[in-house]
């Protein structure tokens, strides 16, 4: 181990792997050490499919730590663009600090890598463009857009492959790795940046075991959502200037797959975002699930929100989607992370703890949803543990609107996706990480600390947080 480093880069996350390699690239000759509090990537293994269950492992989880992060056990679906796009669509605010056409010439540059390192050539969702446009067409009518991205489908055991290669890679070419290691601590003195305090991630919920100081120059926060709640303490403990982030608010819709048969036979992952309705608050349908089973998971302190998969072989007769309105607070309030669990809390009590399942037509006619209703209804919830009853009582006036307003909109590009009897499961939340207030070389307020990828709110999604390690690298390069 060096003395001192020019650059600690802390996480091994996609968004740290192609900062490395960018490194490596520009042949700066500077000394880089990547610290990661997970394995390499043939170690990462998940007991789930064997024991049937989370078996907590410790010290760290292997699905979100070690070397590619948290997208080691995804089937790895990098986000791409359409080249008439007049913006960024998915993966986050990287655009906001470097602009669309440069993110579209990063986003080409990292695919060309993924693609180096054996990822797959075919593009999905580049099929049937007339028909997409005929739709798209009907959604702009509306005031909504119809987004449809290529995607680069890796797979899981192709990601960990491409990974592999990536991590052999940076080793090989000089970049110093060091695993098992949990960054405890940040040094700052007189406003700046001197170094990082680690300890074997044996001892990570031991907070009195001694720490190691390593020095370097330049430290770089890739930390990932996993590390989002440590980043905020450092934030608190040595005034690094954060800003206030969103929450996304809403509900997981079901309705029958034959709604929706054209949607799912064009587009791979269809979105649809807007702002209609009297607030103008984003709205956006994600994560959609043809013939798929809408879930609930149960997140930090017990919390249950919904979510919904599909699978290779299980196949139901509904698809599900979520529907999702973004929450921007206003002074006094910054705490959406905060607004988004009470929220969630709520629906679980009204629950029992259950996801709480409603009918739209119900919503509309301003009563609950009884189960002897749901046992008739035309369409049959995928999620037998819902409680039928009424979200109203807890999703706040403005996020119901918002939805009750999209959901008309889309009626009138596809029919039927207005049917009183389709189904509303609610809480469905995603939570970001507390924004941290970067300049445009991605430099906190505290000299010679930097943050990069998804745990300092910048980026969400492989590619995005794979560009921005890259445009990291470029600006190091030159320091
Ligand atoms: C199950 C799952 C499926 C997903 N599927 C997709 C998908 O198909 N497509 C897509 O675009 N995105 C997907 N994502 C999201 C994607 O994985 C992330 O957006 C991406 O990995 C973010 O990269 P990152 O480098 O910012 O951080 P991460 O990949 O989260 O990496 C951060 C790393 O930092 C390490 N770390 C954190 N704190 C410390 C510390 N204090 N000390 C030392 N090390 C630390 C962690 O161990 C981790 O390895 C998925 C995520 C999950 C969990």
């Amino acid at each position: 181990m060096a003395e001192k480093y020019d650059v600690i880069v802390v996480g091994m996350g996609p968004s740290s792997i192609f900062c490395a390699y960018e490194l490596i690239k520009l042949n700066k000759n500077k000394k880089v050490l990547l610290i990661d509090q997970g394995r390499r990537v043939e170690d990462r293994y998940c007991p789930i499919e064997k024991e049937k269950k989370c078996v907590h492992c410790k010290p760290v989880c292997n699905i979100t730590n070690g070397f590619s992060g948290a997208g080691a056990f995804s089937d790895g679906k990098l986000s791409l663009y359409n080249e008439e796009d007049d913006d960024i669509y998915v993966g986050g605010s990287l655009h906001h600090f470097i602009g669309v056409p440069e993110t579209k010439k990063l986003i080409d540059y990292a695919d060309e890598i993924y693609l180096n390192f054996g990822a797959d050539k075919k593009l999905e969702g580049t099929e049937y463009q007339d028909e997409i446009s005929v739709i798209s067409k009907k959604a702009k009518k509306e005031g909504i857009q119809l987004i449809n991205i290529p995607i680069r489908h890796l797979g899981t055991e192709k990601s960990h492959e491409v990974y592999g290669r990536l991590e052999k890679y940076i080793e090989d070419n000089g970049i110093e790795t060091m695993f098992n290691t949990t960054v405890a601590d940040i040094v700052i003195e007189n406003g700046t940046i001197k170094g990082v305090k680690i300890k074997d991630s044996k001892y990570i919920d031991d907070e009195e075991h001694p720490l190691e100081t390593i020095y370097a120059d330049k430290v770089v926060l890739a930390i990932g959502r996993k590390g989002a709640n440590w980043l905020s303490d450092m934030c608190s403990k040595y005034n690094i200037d954060t800003e206030s982030g969103i929450v996304d608010i809403g509900i997981r819709y079901e309705l029958p797959d034959e709604i929706m048969k054209e949607i799912n036979k064009y587009m791979y992952e269809a979105k649809f975002i807007g702002r209609v309705g009297p607030f103008r608050d984003k709205v956006r349908t994600f994560c959609q699930n043809p013939s798929g089973f809408v879930s609930a998971e149960v997140y930090d302190k017990g919390l249950t929100l919904v979510n919904g998969h599909s699978y290779k072989e299980r196949k139901s007769t509904n698809t599900n989607l979520a529907i999702l309105v973004s929450h921007n607070f206003t002074h006094p309030f910054n705490q959406p992370i905060r607004y988004g669990r009470n929220v969630a809390q709520n629906l679980n009590d009204l629950g029992a703890g259950n996801i709480v399942v409603q009918r739209l037509g119900d919503i509309y006619r301003g009563k609950r949803t009884w189960d002897y209703e749901l046992a008739k209804n035309t369409v049959v919830p995928t999620l037998k543990s819902a409680v039928a009853g009424d979200i109203t009582f807890a999703l706040g006036y403005r996020t119901m609107v918002s939805i009750l307003e999209f959901i008309r909109a889309i009626d009138k590009v596809v029919e039927g996706f207005g049917n009183p009897d389709n189904l509303l499961y609610a809480p469905e939340i995603k939570f970001y990480s507390n924004k941290v207030k970067l300049d445009n070389q991605f430099e906190t307020n505290i000299k010679g600390l930097y943050c990069i990828g998804d745990g300092c709110g910048m980026t969400r999604g492989l590619m995005m947080a794979s560009c921005s390690g890259i445009q990291m690298a470029r600006m190091l390069a030159n320091k």
